[in-house]
């Protein structure tokens, strides 16, 4: 037996174990939040009269019967519990997120009013501050909401930057068609709310005149046939500016807010697999060379396919400079969907990507899911802005009015209607009991960042064909299987040949994905670690994502690393 590490201890506290190991103590608190549900209904208005006791029914029988059913044929599920499950980001839920979950979802609150949600919305508020204070915000003035998930929080971002650019496109609008000065559609709707402010100031339009300028408020097409008409060079649609890896939510959202997909404008990768800076750069000179505004741009904390955190720090400053230097204010979007709980894994990341995570809290919005790296149950995303302005904008029923609370209001601006408040239970009991900081939930996802390093480490040293994509920021290993010297296309089929093996082997589940033409950097840098020929356009790795928290356990590394590198051998020497 390997000795205990501080993260053993944790995740042997707060997870069920491999093979149920806290059972009992699930089960105890399982039957006490039954047990509270139970009290609590009974005490409700005593003076109504109550059914007859629990008797034996036939309708009871008949669900014991389907009941049973239903559980063993839950029993041939995806098993994410046990570590040989790396294939994506999901593993294990955590025991308080596991509680949490089901004693909010016994009261079936619903978020969407607070009347609905007396207390859930309460606790909606307490964990989206503690989330907050994680990413960096100011949790006193941040904002935010639980959503389904990471896709749909993604595009409460572009929702809410859509009616920032709406507000400062109208007043321009207006402003032009009064003046007959042309409207500048780069600078204008990128103009500011300092700017927006003082020239209603000045000229004092009428809340109803704006609202007669407005895409989002009125007749999209006729307005853009206006703005066309006013501007100097013509009316062409604004764009998304998301690196490569960005997840394929960006090119639904950019579909959904009638842009089309082709306004969602790829940055290139460099040759580390994150955005690159130059290519950022090249991208905003072209959006104000055509004059296409920047409805929003993206920089990915923890990307899907391959963890990468891009370089936050230099994305922002570049933003502040366009801001300081040119008035042009971008809105910018952290998807760390992923990323999000990283900020307080602490010693394991090099100085770049610590500074990446710290400017995290200077974005205007940002996306996190504690359903992945959170380990609560689905669905659970949250969409969280840096303050009240960034997220009260987008009130749909009065967009002119100046407001910098919405105060009850807020909880109608959701994309989403119905919303259950069970995942912020979940994260409000793993943030009082696990904790979001280094000593708790932190030290959990530094060891997971460790047990990928060692995952490769020994990979490499079992099998010398197993080419690693570096760097790795976090816990998700790629590989490819290639000799010295072999052409990437001969690289390619064996690498998928490989998975395919894994995926027919009982013993683990992994995943696959591939790098194409705004992955150049990332693929010629990668085969030049083996001396070997790029010749193909794509480039295919095998993925092995390392979010179980049972990965601590120094025993299960050490055994099933073993066991991983003796499988893809016996497959190599298969396939020669
Ligand atoms: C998972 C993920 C999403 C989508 O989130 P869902 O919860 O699946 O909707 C978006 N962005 C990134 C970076 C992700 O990893």
């Amino acid at each position: 037996m390997a000795p205990f590490s501080p993260a053993d201890r944790l995740v042997a506290d707060h997870f069920p174990g491999v093979r149920g190991e806290n059972a009992a103590g699930i089960h105890a608190a399982l039957a006490g939040v039954l047990d509270h549900w139970f009290e609590w209904r009974r005490a409700l208005f005593p003076q109504d009269a109550a059914d007859d006791a629990d008797a034996p029914r036939e309708g009871h029988q008949v669900l014991n019967e389907q009941l049973d059913r239903l559980c063993r044929a839950l029993s041939a599920e995806t098993p994410i519990c046990t570590p040989r499950y790396i294939a994506h980001m999901k593993s294990d839920i955590s025991t308080p997120a596991l509680l949490g979950w089901i004693a909010a979802m016994l009261h079936n609150p619903n978020n969407t009013s607070r009347d609905a949600s007396r207390v859930g919305s309460v606790l909606e508020a307490e964990a989206i501050g503690m989330l907050a204070a994680m990413l960096g915000y100011d949790p006193q003035t941040a904002q935010g909401h639980f959503t389904s998930g990471g896709t749909v929080a993604n595009m409460e971002a572009v929702w809410r930057a859509r009616y920032r650019m709406d507000h400062w496109l109208s007043l321009a609008l207006w402003l032009a068609e009064q003046t007959g000065r042309p409207l500048d559609v780069f600078a204008d709707a990128h103009m500011g709310w300092s700017r927006y402010r003082s020239l209603r100031e000045v000229h004092q339009p009428t809340e109803e005149a704006l609202r007669l300028c407005s895409a989002a408020a009125g007749d999209p097409v006729a307005i853009w046939r206006r703005l066309d008409r006013a501007s100097a060079d013509g009316w062409r649609g604004p764009v998304l500016l998301a690196p490569a890896t960005a997840h394929y939510s960006w090119r639904k959202a950019a579909s959904v807010f009638g842009l089309g997909e082709n306004a969602l404008w790829s940055v290139a990768l460099d040759a580390d697999g994150r955005m690159d800076m130059g290519a950022f750069d090249s991208l905003i000179a072209r959006a104000r060379d055509e004059g296409r505004p920047v409805l929003l741009t993206v920089g990915v904390a923890g990307a899907t396919e391959t963890g990468q955190i891009d370089s936050l720090h230099a994305w922002r400053q570049r933003l502040d400079r366009l801001d300081r230097e040119d008035g042009v204010h971008v809105w910018s979007h952290v998807d760390a969907a992923y990323g999000g709980f990283f900020p307080i894994a602490k010693g394991v990341f090099d100085t770049r990507t610590t500074a990446a995570l710290d400017a995290l809290g200077q974005a205007d919005s940002v996306t996190i899911d504690p359903h992945k790296l959170g380990y609560t149950p689905y669905a659970c995303g949250a969409f969280l802005a840096r303050d009240a302005a960034s997220c009260a904008v987008s009130s749909f029923d009065a967009p002119y009015l100046a407001r910098p609370e919405l105060g009850e209001a807020k909880w109608a601006s959701t994309l989403e209607g119905s919303r259950s408040a069970a995942g912020a239970a979940a994260v409000w009991l793993t943030g009082r009991t696990l904790g979001f900081d280094a000593a708790g939930l932190g030290e959990v996802l530094a060891e997971t960042i460790r047990a990928r390093r060692q995952f490769q480490a020994r990979m490499v040293d079992l099998v010398p064909e197993a080419r690693f994509l570096e760097p790795a920021d976090t816990n998700i290993a790629c590989f490819s299987i290639a000799a010295t010297g072999e052409r990437l296309s001969s690289a390619n089929r064996r690498t998928r040949a490989l998975f395919e093996v894994i995926s027919r082997a009982p013993g683990f589940s992994v995943s696959k994905t591939e790098f194409g033409p705004a992955g150049a950097a990332v693929i010629d840098s990668h085969v030049k670690r083996w001396r070997g020929v790029a010749d193909a356009p794509t480039m295919a790795v095998v993925r092995c994502v390392f979010t179980n928290p049972y990965w601590s356990d120094a025993d299960t590394r050490s055994a099933l690393f073993e066991e991983f590198a003796a499988l893809v051998k016996d497959s190599l020497l298969a396939d020669a």
